[in-house]
């Protein structure tokens, strides 16, 4: 028997401190718990695209089946070339977007580990970084777990979501490293303007951050929406792209991601050579998702159809934020792109003092599972997320209950 043995007690790291990643924590822990006790519950928190027959094009299915006996072996690390060449070619389409190469393209698992990377290879004890408030959270807690501190800027509500340059600008310090960009939003749903950006590259330009643009849902528009990369406007600074297959093309689970460096290198190829030891130390990306890159990002890209009139993305955004709207004391900016709304509960008439309860609440009365506002790093406990990948019938009926239940809810 072991039961004599003096075993040390063994806490989690200090690092991780300040990392926290709502999206999966303790009341999606109580999901899965009341799951495991055979409730039904209506998973309305993670932008998991299969989850509700979104299905991947079948030629990446095809493709990856391919691919499968020569992706035995170790890729170079930063990636397969076939692979990095198609990512270059997505862009040569795009005007404006700034010329680089297949030695500019570092492919991962999945955007999630190249934002690890980066932030890994760029901050020391203390650095700045400016990350969006609401944000999605992995930015907050991969700066935080580097070292880093976060620094929040805020995106008005009342401006669509849109970043405050106002806000960015008084928040710069002389340790202010990057500026996050996440656009389309998550968990808000804006795509900013043009003019916005334009004001943001301007403040990135005066004070020589360095840009990291998340536009993971840059294909997912809807109406006439028009998404603009940052990048585009920054040839002249150092610029990370972020994207991958998660979402436009709905194989989130073979983590597929890219990130593209663009404008000048020269002053910056320490850091960029550190995101090289970094690529390495983890050998490569998952090879065969690797190599579902090239097939997804040529030919049709069949995402159009679900954002387009009639399309099925397109009526569950337009359900969702109706009928959050129509919920008394309710109020929701219409999400304009990625797979999420982020209603806001009016203080006055919906009093809610710990917004993680109410998730939970809700989860144990209605089955239903969101995600509380203060898990993206809001500093008000206001508001929550919803996704809109159910069908709108589903959606439609879970909304309505989420209003009833509102309508008795005290706390
Ligand atoms: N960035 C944003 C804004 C996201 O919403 C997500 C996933 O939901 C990710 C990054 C992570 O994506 P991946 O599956 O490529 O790791």
């Amino acid at each position: 028997s072991h039961q004599n043995l003096n075993l040390r007690t063994l806490e989690q790291s200090e690092k991780l401190q300040n990392v926290c990643y709502e999206i999966r924590g303790p009341v999606h822990a109580e999901a899965a718990r009341l799951e495991a006790e055979g409730h039904r519950i209506l998973k309305l928190n993670i932008g998991n695209p299969a989850l509700f027959g979104f299905e991947a094009p079948d030629v990446i299915l095809r493709d990856m089946i391919h691919a499968l006996p020569y992706s035995q072996g170790y890729s170079e690390s930063a990636g397969v070339l076939s692979a990095r060449r198609a990512v270059v070619t997505r862009y040569e389409l795009i005007p404006d977007f700034p010329y680089f190469d297949v030695d500019d393209v570092l492919l991962g698992n999945g955007v999630s580990e190249l934002i690890t990377m980066t932030m890994q290879a760029l901050l020391n004890n203390g650095d700045e970084v400016l990350i969006p408030s609401p944000d999605y959270p992995l930015w907050t807690a991969m700066t935080a777990l580097s070292g880093g501190t976060p620094v929040h800027y805020r995106c008005d509500e009342d401006n669509g979501w849109n970043p405050s340059i106002e806000d960015i600008e008084s928040k710069i310090t002389g340790r202010t490293k990057a500026i996050v960009v996440i656009n389309p939003n998550n968990p808000t749903g804006a795509v900013y303007s043009r003019e916005v950006l334009e004001r943001l590259v301007e403040v990135a330009r005066r004070h020589s951050l360095l840009i990291l643009a998340d536009e993971i849902y840059d294909k997912i528009l809807y109406d006439d929406a028009e998404h603009i990369n940052v990048a585009s406007l920054a040839p002249d600074l150092l610029t990370f792209t972020f994207n991958g297959l998660s979402k436009a093309y709905r194989v989130c689970g073979y983590r597929a991601g890219w990130v593209v460096m663009t404008g000048p290198k020269d002053h910056a190829r320490g850091f960029i050579e550190g995101m090289g030891i970094l690529a390495s130390t983890r050998l490569c990306a998952n090879v065969p998702a690797q190599h579902a890159i090239q097939v997804a990002l040529g030919g049709y890209q069949s995402i159009d159809a679900l954002v387009e009139p009639g399309g099925r993305l397109l009526e569950q955004r337009n359900v969702t934020w109706e009928k959050l709207n129509e919920i008394p004391g309710v109020s929701c900016v219409k999400p304009m792109g990625a797979l999420y709304a982020f209603p806001k509960l009016d203080p006055e008439v919906h009093e809610i003092q710990d917004d993680e309860k109410f998730v939970q609440d809700l989860l144990l009365q209605e089955k239903i599972l969101v995600v509380q506002g203060s898990g993206f790093n809001l500093d008000d406990t206001s508001h929550f997320r919803i996704v809109t990948l159910p069908w709108a019938r589903d959606l439609s009926e879970a909304i309505d209950r989420i209003g009833n239940f509102l309508s008795s809810y005290r706390q």
